[in-house]
């Protein structure tokens, strides 16, 4: 088959791959209809990563399913899935208790697993013609059938559930307001839902135009980082107390102001934009190593985070990738009942073979190539 392959720092290919088989009685394999790159993508993408040549990328992740093996009972051939970007099992601990990001049993002695992602276990990626799914049962979401809100659904595997969980994360309460740096699609889909969850206001922080024109298109507040200090904007549109929750959607190639990479400004500027005993929901990607780090601290996961800031504010932080399993029913049922369409982040449709030149739009930050669907 044909699957996007890392070949070296800023360089992907569409190659011609083994075709993946089921290879546990629990597997299935997915023939793709649509899957989409992600910034996550990037990091390995960039060589911000320790990724090695030769992985297929792809975790976001939805198609038709093409062949069940034996032991499957609940999902049959020709059922149209949705698979979140975690790999689980269903059975061990962190999954029953719904924290299927750290099962424990599928990338030992690790704990969480992903299709198409470095450390994240031998699960080949979904950016490619065909999908192996292990336990088929617990991971594959069934979609109604047909090619409805196609685009919708693409959403489920990663970036709508994430965005989703920093709303969680933050405890966000109906009424309430929040701020959202980064307005990139995870950023974008935590405003969203947001929104959806009835946040009084939701200021988004960002300094590219079209991101902040987008956020402003469902409802959101833009702040404009570029043009004044984003704490300043917020604290002023709260009554001077700053946002009650607050949302890094982010992560570690943070930059100030000025462009140059700063990996704990996000973090900083959150706790003084968000309120005393405010929560704060931290799903922007940090990584204990980063080859391309800007220091030596930073190179091993080590950020200047004010932590004597935060402790004196009585803040909270949650952490952590996103149990896209714990969110995405619900989700898709709002996208079936018309309440949410995430598609409206998407940007570009482009077929599988033209997966290298969207790699490197993306990475140049070119317009219209913030959120990229590949169509096998
Ligand atoms: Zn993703
Ligand atoms: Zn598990």
């Amino acid at each position: 088959m044909r699957a996007v392959v890392y070949k070296d720092v800023n360089s992907v290919a569409v190659e011609q791959v083994d075709d993946p088989r089921i290879e546990a009685p629990t597997d299935v394999l997915v023939r793709i209809t649509t899957t989409a790159i992600c910034g996550s993508d990037l990091h390995m993408y960039e060589g911000r990563t320790v990724a090695e040549t030769g992985i297929v990328f792809g975790h976001e992740n939805m198609g038709i399913v093409e062949e069940v093996g034996s032991g499957v009972s609940r999902i049959r051939k020709g059922d149209r899935v949705s698979l979140p970007f975690n790999v689980a099992c269903g059975f061990c601990r962190n999954c029953l208790a719904q924290k299927t990001a750290f099962c424990l049993t599928v990338n030992p002695p690790y704990a969480g697993g992903a299709y198409g992602y470095v450390g994240m276990g031998p699960y080949t990626g979904g950016q490619a013609e065909y999908l192996r799914v292990p336990f088929a049962d617990f991971n594959c979401l069934v979609l109604p059938p047909g090619d409805e809100h196609e685009n919708d659904f693409a959403m489920l595997a990663d970036i709508f559930p994430t965005g989703y969980h920093a709303t969680v994360l933050a405890d966000l309460n109906p009424g309430e307001t929040i701020v959202v740096f980064g307005a990139g699609p995870v950023g974008l889909m935590a405003a969203y839902s947001a929104m959806l969850k009835g946040a009084s206001k939701v200021f988004v922080v960002d300094k590219v135009p079209g991101r902040l024109q987008l956020a402003e298109s469902i409802g959101a507040i833009p702040v404009d980082f570029s043009a004044g200090d984003p704490v300043e904007q917020v604290v002023d549109q709260t009554d001077g107390m700053g946002a009650d929750k607050g949302v890094d959607a982010v992560g570690y190639q943070a930059t100030a102001a000025e462009g140059e990479e700063q990996p704990a400004v996000v973090l900083n500027q959150l706790v003084d934009a968000v309120r005393h005993t405010g929560r704060l929901g931290v799903v922007g990607l940090y990584l204990p190593q980063d080859p391309g780090a800007p220091d030596e601290n930073a190179a091993n996961g080590r950020l200047l985070f004010n932590v004597g800031r935060f402790f004196e504010k009585g803040q909270k932080m949650g952490t952590g990738q996103a149990d896209a399993k714990a969110y995405n029913a619900q989700l898709r049922d709002l996208i079936i009942a018309g309440r949410a369409t995430p598609s409206f982040v998407v940007s570009k449709e482009v077929p599988l073979d033209e997966a290298p030149d969207a790699y490197a739009r993306f990475d140049r930050r070119e317009e219209g190539y913030s959120k990229v669907v590949l169509k096998p």
